[in-house]
């Protein structure tokens, strides 16, 4: 049973096991769990841009004249960063969902993928490419499911306990 929406986050405390998020939408069934997420965090990273902005810019004017070059090219340096983390960021929202009989796969709002749970023999996360591949009975590659970034480990794990309880 889930306790967050899959593609927002909205806490579903409280709410039927099978409903609608009321804060986007998406229906969710009560044999739904969350393998993985990741969530576009582009607020957060606005708002440390901001911050970082105005702390060295009150640092730069009041800071003696012969540091105050230093102070201005670190606030760019570090809007650079951040800017370039943000951009990296932008719209990139995945989540990985389970059923009783299928991985769904959801970016930024839209399923993109839906594997029959019992197409599936083997999960594994490649540490190459970040990439968490499963495959079936014969070694095939069914899907691939990129972006899920520090989240990829914990969600390979989960997916292999829920093929685990194939059959139960
Ligand atoms: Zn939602």
């Amino acid at each position: 049973m889930l306790t967050n929406c899959p593609d927002c986050g909205y806490l579903l405390r409280g709410l039927p096991a099978t409903h609608a998020c009321p804060e986007c939408g998406y229906a969710y069934t009560a044999d739904m769990e969350i393998a993985g997420v990741r969530r576009a965090r582009l607020g957060l990273w606005v708002l440390g841009l901001i911050i970082v902005w105005r702390t060295l810019a009150v640092v730069a004017l009041s800071v003696e004249r012969r540091w105050a070059n230093t102070a201005f090219e670190a606030a760019v340096l570090a809007v650079l960063v951040l800017g370039w983390g943000a951009w990296r960021r932008r719209g990139r929202s995945r989540a990985i969902v389970l059923t009783r009989e299928h991985l769904i796969e959801r970016a930024d709002g839209v399923e993109r993928q839906r594997v029959p749970r019992s197409a599936i023999w083997s999960v594994e996360w490649q540490l190459s490419t970040g990439d968490i591949v499963m495959r079936d009975r014969d070694g095939t590659r069914l899907l691939a499911v990129s972006g899920m970034g520090r989240a990829a480990g914990k969600a390979t794990s989960a997916i292999q306990a829920w093929l685990a309880t194939k059959g139960t």
